[in-house]
Order: structure tokens, then C-alpha cells, then sequence
């Protein structure tokens, strides 16, 4: 397991090394943003990228924008900024996942896994028949197991959350999905917080389909996703 940590702090990044290297990750390290969106262009592609905020060269939102418009790639955030609006920024921009420093290191680990089976073939995954893994909404074709989505044969790329949150409406296609099940189920409960993210995520599932009447708002309730009609 390939892991990028891009932090500038040395202190931090040797902390954190011995811990990782012990949990089985492969460690490599980024000291700045530049040096970070470097090693995913170029070495091979990592499995989760733990991303400091506070980096000398770049704002790390920008690396976290830059990596996520090439890569599906798990991110987590490491921060010592907490505040509500760092945190929605964040979703936004596609991050899987938010620490606030200090970091434990059993905790980061902890996490570090929990968005691992979140975001990859799960366990159960791995056995399940292609049926279970395949949702079919008329034209449209979500593939648990690859994380491939197909529109009428093309194929449309998801972040992960938008993914998993795309998953969770079409497992019950034509159901309407409450805010609150949407949170609790696409994030967790360190994510709870401004139902404004669950609307952008939306926003950009409907875009990606072409058309906003796949996902249907339902005033003061949820959304529903069903085969456009027209
Ligand atoms: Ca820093």
C-alpha cells in the first residue's frame, strides 16, 4: 500500500513515518505542494495521500483541486485549521477525509483504513457476484466493484464521494434519501456538519450526467434518483 504524505513539516513527517511504515504503508514523502503534485504525476500512483494544509509554496487546497482533477485518489486533509468553513472547502474539493493536528498515530492509522474500505474494493466486496456489484438505473450502470460508472456505454468519471453518494441513491432508485441517511452514510460523523456539501455534490453527479432531472430534489426532505422521463 503506496502512501504520499505531503508535508513540509520534518518533525511531523519523520513522527509519522514509523507508524505508517509499521501499519504496512509504503511512505513516501512530499516536503511542499509542488514537490507533492510532482511525485503523482510522476512516480506510481499511490493508494492514499495524507495532505498537510499549511504548505510553504501552495495553499493545500490548491494541491488537493489539482490532484483530485487527475486522480480518484483517497485524500485525506491534515490540518490545524478546524473551523467549519476549512472543513466544506474540503469536501468540495474532493477530500475523503479530515484530521485536525496534533495527529495520533493510531487514530491516523485507524483512519487512514476506514477510508481505504470506504473509497476501494471492500472485503465483502471481493466476494460478492458481479450481479450484487452492479446497480442498473435504466441507461445508466454503477459498478461497485471497478467504481465505473457508464452512461448509455460511456463511461463518466465520479470523485469518490460523489461516487459513493451516486451508489447510495441508486441502491434505492425512485426512494427518497433524507439528508441525514445521506450524511451519516456517504461521510461519517466527523463530517456532520453544513447539508450545503451534500447540495454540491449533487450539483456535480447531475452535471456529470448531463442532466439535473436524474437526481430530483425533494423540498425539506432529500433527493431521489430516477431515470429522467422525457
Ligand atoms: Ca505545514
Amino acid at each position: 500500500m503506496d502512501l504520499l504524505l505531503i508535508e513540509d513539516d520534518d518533525a511531523i513527517a519523520e513522527s509519522l513515518m514509523g507508524p505508517l511504515t509499521n501499519a504496512g504503508f509504503a511512505v513516501r514523502r512530499a516536503a511542499n505542494g509542488a514537490d507533492g503534485i510532482d511525485h503523482m504525476s510522476s512516480g506510481p500512483s499511490p493508494d492514499i495521500v495524507l495532505l498537510d494544509l499549511g504548505l510553504p509554496d501552495m495553499d493545500g487546497y490548491d494541491v488537493c483541486r489539482t490532484l483530485r482533477a487527475t486522480s480518484s485518489v483517497p485524500i485525506i486533509v491534515v490540518t490545524a485549521r478546524s473551523d467549519e468553513f476549512d472543513r466544506v472547502l474540503g469536501l468540495e474539493l474532493g477530500a475523503d477525509d479530515y484530521m485536525v493536528k496534533p495527529l495520533g498515530a493510531r487514530e491516523l492509522v485507524a483512519r487512514i483504513r476506514a477510508v481505504l474500505r470506504r473509497t476501494r474494493d471492500g472485503v465483502a466486496g471481493a466476494s460478492a457476484v458481479d450481479e450484487q456489484d452492479r446497480l442498473e438505473v435504466g441507461p445508466l450502470v454503477i459498478d461497485r466493484r471497478t467504481h465505473r460508472v457508464h452512461l448509455g456505454g460511456e463511461e463518466i468519471s465520479f470523485t469518490p464521494k460523489e461516487f459513493e453518494l451516486l451508489v447510495f441513491l441508486a441502491e434505492d432508485a425512485g426512494a427518497v434519501r433524507t439528508r441525514t441517511d445521506i450524511v451519516e452514510h456517504v461521510w461519517d460523523a466527523n463530517w456532520f456538519g453544513p447539508t450545503k456539501t451534500v447540495d454540491a455534490h449533487v450539483a456535480g453527479i447531475r452535471r456529470k450526467l448531463g442532466d439535473p432531472a436524474w437526481i430530483e430534489s425533494v423540498r425539506g426532505v432529500g433527493f431521489r434518483l430516477e431515470m429522467p422521463s422525457g
